[in-house]
């Protein structure tokens, strides 16, 4: 165990590793400290031994021991088409984090937050979803033997749905949005005292191996674009990298550009203005992933585009479903809506991009996860004449 301590740095307050904490006493979030001096001796080493998934970065998570299903490890694709379709002058990847066990990111979190839950002698968990961490959350309480119920907004959509019921959730259904189960899942762990689980610190620490496998994939990354919801994905990629770079790792580390959905640009629309996040009621978009109207990681995810010199953008829902078919149709990569949020962006940024850099798109999640969302294609009723032989 090589945590220090767990830091609030809006107040700068330190708490103890051994307590159970969602959030600061001063209401923000709160982030752990690790003894990076101990981590840094032979880690590279260490870690070059292992497999190449999520449970390879174990010194750098809060817990003891994972609940994993070999999440993490997925592809860094270079792109075949899109590339030379946008005349992009640079190198385009994406990480594919549809090959997750449950087919999002979410599982990289789900495995540290659920081992933490457990060494908190938890027996029964609570979570509030728009549908892919409650279905990673619902598989990985299984394996645990945890019960575990999920709070979603009205219009989840019913492949997720579906996925948490497979798995074994008991899923609740709240007349209202993404914050209102948010809302609830806390009361609920208030109330009852059942382990509240979601984008809170320990969730952050475990995302971070996205940051850490791309790093080894891929050598002197400039960019990497990410969608931005509860803003937890980027502040933990950001984390990462730099930690990487205290353990010399990496030598440089990239920019961080946020993409965020028209109909819910809370984090984007703080970074233009130059002010502070105002949360959304009612927030709308197909990439219903990202729906969070009150970002809970939103100032972190600020804090890290403007901390490497990135920077923000903001997409619209017909750019996000271009993206997704391109990326399925030029790329092979089937994606939510969500999922191709970060290509959407870099499409209309792409000329921000500096020339010859290497540029990283995170996939987040499986197009099977909203396989109906404004698909554009159309079942023909029968095969076209044509020459015989031409
Ligand atoms: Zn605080």
């Amino acid at each position: 165990m090589h945590e220090r301590f767990v830091f609030c740095s809006g107040c700068g307050k330190k708490y103890p590793i051994w307590k159970k904490m969602f959030r600061c006493e001063c209401g923000e979030t709160l982030e752990i400290i690790f003894d990076y001096r101990k981590i840094k001796k032979n880690f590279r080493e260490r870690i070059e031994k292992r497999d190449f998934n999520h449970a390879r970065y174990i010194e750098l998570y809060p817990v003891k021991k994972l609940v994993s299903i070999q999440e993490g490890g997925t592809s860094l694709i270079r792109s075949k088409n899109l590339e030379k379709l946008f005349g992009m002058k640079f190198q385009l990847y994406f990480k594919y984090e549809a090959q997750n066990p449950t087919g999002s990111f979410k599982d990289r979190g789900s495995s540290v937050e659920v081992a933490k839950a457990l060494e908190f002698k938890a027996k029964e968990v609570v979570c509030a979803s728009t549908g892919n961490m409650g279905a990673s959350l619902a598989a990985y309480s299984g394996i645990a033997n945890l019960k575990c119920s999920v709070f979603i907004p009205m219009d989840t959509k019913t492949v997720k749905l579906e996925q948490m019921l497979a798995y074994g959730a008991n899923v609740y259904k709240v007349h209202g949005d993404y914050v209102k189960a948010a809302r609830i899942a806390e009361e609920v762990y208030r109330n009852y005292n059942i382990y509240l689980l979601g984008d809170y610190l320990y969730r952050r620490e475990g995302t971070k191996s996205i940051g850490f496998e791309l790093c080894e994939q891929l050598k002197g990354i400039d960019y990497i674009i990410s969608p931005v919801g509860n803003g937890t994905l980027i502040s933990a990629t950001w984390k990462a990298v730099n930690e990487f770079k205290i353990l010399n790792i990496i030598k440089t580390r990239p920019r961080m550009i946020g993409i965020q959905a028209s109909g819910c640009s809370t984090v984007a629309r703080a970074y233009t203005s130059r002010l502070e996040i105002k949360p959304i009621k009612n927030p709308h978009t197909v990439a219903v992933a990202i729906e969070c109207g009150d970002p809970i990681d939103g100032k972190r995810a600020l804090k890290s585009i403007k901390e490497s010199g990135g920077f923000a953008e903001v997409v619209s829902d017909k750019d996000i479903l271009k993206a997704r078919d391109l990326l399925a149709r030029k790329e092979g990569l089937f994606a939510e809506p969500a999922g191709a949020v970060s290509l959407a962006g870099l499409i209309k940024a792409r000329d921000s991009i500096e020339k010859g850099s290497k540029v990283v798109c995170l996939v987040t999640g499986h197009g099977l996860k909203a396989p109906m969302t404004g698909v554009s294609g159309k079942v023909k009723k029968s095969f076209p004449k044509r020459l015989s032989g031409a």
